[in-house]
């Protein structure tokens, strides 16, 4: 992967000048004036949990209400474009995102609906091969999946289900991910990028490995879609799940995808749904299932209308700028901002942030976790100031700088601003709760 993030020391990295400088050179500034970003002079630093909006995703939802309005049930086959394809439409836009060829990807679904779809096709315990294989420090929602769909098969998440922790409780080893991919396992579901540290696993040697053992590997994708390039095809990943809400800038709960590797097509879908049959045979309304040659076979329900069509226009922004730019700005910036806190002294006492995001680029997904003891007071008084980050317990504060449309004078700011919340003792005031949705 490329070093992209070289930051040229004859400037002060710590300088307003040169983070204005930055900006100057950014080939991807342009794309900034297309976002509603907060008024008055907020930071969004939160792009890495939702999207925001772009003039041209608000464009496509008023296109689909008009057409809705003015054409109904014709919409379907003359809206512009025609409602009926638009997973497969949309999938092919995609599938360059994942590196796939065009009619392994679609647009269906959720996140977790489709790690259902998937998992309930490819998990088919037999013989000794009954364990699943996730992570400690996976997201909560594609743990209770799992366990879920241990227990339909007849299983006990307790035995069946390995979940390879974490040495330092921030990151993963892919040694320690390998070692489990043992004779007792039939199916591992990993994430690409750690949605906590932001740490990005090695999918290419994971999913050798995995197939070298005969274990099943399907990645979510959620946290590196749209921020990090994949070669499914490539590295013959089975399949793969993400969302369109974070990078991806379609809207919240707005319609997701997913990758089956072509060696699957034909198999069944555990969770049948008549969107999933043969299009062109769909509306004969026979009750044998005959699906769809491709991974639009794993559609269930009718497609949304209202939250497929931002991912239309966001999708055009993506395709616009470019993946290699994209991820190229996403490495200089995430290094920007770990160097600039380091060079303030943030990292040190008085201060007291930790970098808990690996430092290596192909180590690295899109956001950077700041982690600190008082961090939900930290993530409330950043709020305070303007500046929109998260906070994931116990202690870590994520900021995600968005190629699209964070500036690295943004970063300068916010750097300032953390280093304020110290100096002035805002994170000793207030207790510890936080929002519902944090
Ligand atoms: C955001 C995210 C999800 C969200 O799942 P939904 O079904 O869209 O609510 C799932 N898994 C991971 C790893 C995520 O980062």
């Amino acid at each position: 992967m490329a070093q992209d993030t070289v930051i040229d020391t004859r400037h002060d990295l710590v300088a307003e000048d040169h983070a204005r400088a930055l900006d100057a050179a950014d080939p991807l500034a342009r794309f900034r004036e297309r976002f509603y970003l907060p008024p008055g002079g907020g930071i969004y630093l939160d792009g890495n949990s939702l999207g925001l909006l772009s003039t041209d995703a608000e464009a496509e939802v008023l296109r689909a209400l008009d057409e809705w309005k003015r054409l109904g049930i014709d919409g379907w086959m003359r809206g512009n474009p025609p409602w009926y394809w638009n997973g497969e439409e949309l999938g092919k836009r995609v599938a360059p995102l994942v590196g796939a060829a065009p009619d392994q990807v679609v647009v269906t679904g959720t996140t977790t609906v489709n790690i259902h779809a998937l998992v309930g096709t490819f998990y088919r315990p037999a013989g000794a091969r009954r364990k699943i294989v996730a992570t400690g420090l996976d997201f909560p929602s594609d743990v209770y999946a799992l366990q879920s769909q241990i227990r339909l098969q007849g299983g006990d998440p307790a035995r069946d289900l390995v979940l390879v922790p974490s040495r330092d409780g921030r990151t993963l080893e892919e040694d320690d991910l390998i070692a489990a991919f043992t004779g007792t396992v039939g199916l591992a579901l990993l994430p690409s990028v750690l949605y906590r540290s932001g740490q990005l696993l090695d999918m290419e040697r994971l999913t050798a490995a995995a197939r070298e053992r005969g274990v099943l590997i399907g990645f979510d994708c959620a946290h590196s879609i749209g921020a990090v390039p994949h070669r499914f095809d490539d590295w013959g990943v089975d399949f793969a799940v993400w969302c369109s809400y974070k990078y991806l800038n379609a809207g919240p709960g707005s319609v997701a995808g997913l990758y089956v590797n072509r060696r699957h097509f034909g198999t069944e879908p555990g969770l049948a749904g008549w969107w999933g049959y043969q299009k062109e045979r769909q509306f004969d309304m026979a009750h044998h299932w005959e699906g769809a040659v491709g991974a639009g076979a794993w559609q269930i329900s009718t497609g949304p209308l209202l939250s497929t069509a931002p991912l239309f226009g966001s999708i055009r922004i993506h395709e616009e700028a470019g993946m290699g730019a994209l991820r190229a700005k996403s490495l200089a910036q995430t290094a920007y901002l770990m160097d600039l806190l380091d060079a303030m002294g943030l990292t040190a006492a008085p201060y007291h942030y930790r970098i808990g995001t690996p430092r290596q680029p192909e180590r690295r997904g899109g956001h950077v976790a700041v982690e600190h003891d008082a961090g939900p007071r930290i993530a409330r008084a950043l709020k305070a100031r303007g500046v929109v980050p998260d906070f994931r317990p116990p202690n870590v504060v994520r900021l995600a700088p968005i190629p699209l449309y964070t500036s690295y004078h943004e970063l300068w700011r916010a750097a300032h601003h953390l280093r304020q919340i110290v100096e002035r003792e805002e994170h000793l005031a207030g207790d510890d709760g936080r929002e519902i949705v944090a």
